[in-house]
């Protein structure tokens, strides 16, 4: 068994509020299969603390980052978890991130720098009896810590950092370093050093072991001037040790054979009864019914997602016979004019501002096609569920995107391995086509059908990535795994 110590600042079902919490929550049942022992180390919010309640003290501080802190270990629904502790830290209201006004809080590099130093201690072995051998790093949030690894005492482990998004970037002045806890070296050698300041995510790239993100295009992008975002030349110079790995879904949470949010179960051989879901998302937005095809959005609603371009083009999805559902939370404009939308258009245009998981299902199981026009997507996860739940992704041809849907262009339909719609480049001019060959495709029953049938088949499951990880972390600590094969 090799001993992962997996840190983040979520995983689901603790504590969510977009894909890096599914993947992080998913990897530890992926891995085990695999001779990986994963535990997962997420700070103590309100949220994870309440579900803590059979967890035991293993280890304590009366001072970690300006207050006292206590890891505390249990097991909840499913992962092992460590969970530090940290009332002044991180007991308090709302996002993990920001405020209930949507600002960042203002000691998030306070926040995310303990529980990268929390990360380091574990290694250090603070917990009687528990050594990790591979620290698994998720994004800025655990971006510290490489740097701790590499320039603090030395311990015995090797470090991994997964970026699940480069947009951001945990970037902060020079003035916190002394409260970093980080041996000088660390800034005598310009580890840490980004655009004059900190930077959290830029220390992670250059000190970890290995780096990888989560689907091989994106791999390839993030070492371009184009979707770097600053970071493309480090990335360019530690190319040989950058990997893609495509993420996958937790086929149990996302069955739509047992999904209780649904309306009504189903599978690829009785995708008559995802009717029933439509229907049922028909009411939840009040829809009228129609012939034409049900978009849907679950997503950040943000200039990233592309979801700026969808304003402007309801009014055209609608007048071709489209209706619209949308469930989501972000830029104001965007809201506003997704909400502008569904009042010029009632009963062909609903959206609900929010989050909320079990709406997420339900429109993935009766919405016909989803929509994700982003214009960066590392691996993106809503697709996957698209597919596995019929309902057929309309993507722009980007990241994780590009790898995992199959464009439905008439070679491609011929030769039966159409999965989705792929459109190219991320333009409201190109978004605008692939909605109309959308409602074009979905005319076509028969073609429409057999397509959502291939993506309800397609291996969207862990399975192979999960064996991508183990190899990795095996070949960082110069073992051999025994499953391995040659092909
Ligand atoms: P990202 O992590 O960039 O936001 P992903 O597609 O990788 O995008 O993952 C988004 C995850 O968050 C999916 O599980 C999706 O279902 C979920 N999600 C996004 N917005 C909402 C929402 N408003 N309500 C419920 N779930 C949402």
């Amino acid at each position: 068994m090799i001993d992962v110590l997996s840190i983040a600042s979520e995983a689901y079902p603790l504590i969510k509020t977009g894909g890096l919490a599914d993947v992080v929550g998913a990897l530890p049942a992926a891995l085990a299969p695999h001779g990986v022992s994963m535990r997962v180390l997420l700070p103590g919010y309100p949220k994870v603390m309440a579900r803590m309640g059979g967890g035991r003290e293993v280890a304590g501080w009366s001072d970690f980052f300006g207050g006292p802190a206590r890891l505390i270990a249990g097991r909840v629904d499913g992962p092992d978890v460590i969970v530090l502790e940290a009332g002044h830290l991180y007991d308090r209201p709302g996002n993990p991130y920001v405020t209930a006004e949507g600002v960042d809080w203002p000691d998030n590099w306070q926040r995310f720098a303990a529980l990268a130093f929390a990360g380091y201690e574990l290694a250090r072995g603070v917990v009687e009896g528990y050594q990790p051998q591979v620290l698994h790093c998720h994004d800025w949030q655990a971006g510290l810590v490489p740097a701790y690894v590499r320039y603090n005492a030395p311990v015995p482990v090797r470090t991994v950092l997964t970026v699940h998004n480069i947009a951001f970037q945990g970037r902060y002045s020079w003035d916190i370093f002394n409260a970093l806890r980080l041996d000088h070296r660390a800034a005598a050698d310009g580890a840490i050093e980004y655009f004059g300041g900190i930077g959290y995510l830029k220390a992670g790239l250059q000190c970890a072991d290995a780096i990888t993100t989560v689907s091989p295009t994106y791999a390839h992008e993030i070492r371009t001037v184009a979707y770097g975002m600053g970071l493309e030349g480090l990335l360019q110079a530690r190319a040989e040790v950058v990997h893609g790995i495509l993420n996958g879904i937790d086929a149990e949470a996302w069955d739509p054979g047992r999904d209780p949010a649904l309306a009504q179960n189903f599978t690829a051989s009785t995708i008559v009864d995802r009717a029933g879901n439509k229907r049922a998302v028909e009411q939840r937005f009040g829809l009228e019914a129609g012939d034409g095809p049900i978009f849907a959005v679950v997503s950040r609603l943000t200039w990233q997602k592309g979801l700026d371009m969808l304003v402007p083009l309801c009014d055209e999805l609608v007048a071709r016979g489209g209706r619209l559902v949308v469930l989501g939370s972000g830029d104001a404009e965007i809201e506003n004019g997704l909400r502008g939308a569904a009042m010029r258009h009632p009963g062909r245009v609903g959206v609900v501002v929010g989050y909320d998981e079990a709406l997420s299902h339900l429109i993935q199981g009766g919405a016909d096609v989803m929509v994700m026009p982003s214009r960066f997507e590392p691996c993106g996860l809503t697709q996957l569920y698209g597919l596995r739940y019929g309902c057929v992704p309309l993507v722009s041809r980007v990241g994780g995107l590009a790898d995992t849907v199959i464009d439905a262009n008439e070679v491609a339909v011929e030769a039966g391995v159409a999965t989705g719609i792929v459109f190219s480049p991320a333009t409201e001019e190109a978004f605008g086509e692939g909605i109309r060959r959308a409602i074009a495709l979905f005319h076509r029953p028969k073609v429409w059908h057999k397509m959502q049938r291939r993506g309800m088949k397609s291996d969207v499951s862990w399975e192979l990535s999960a064996e991508k990880y183990a190899d990795l972390y095996a070949s960082l600590l110069g073992l051999k795994r025994d499953d391995d094969t040659d092909d």
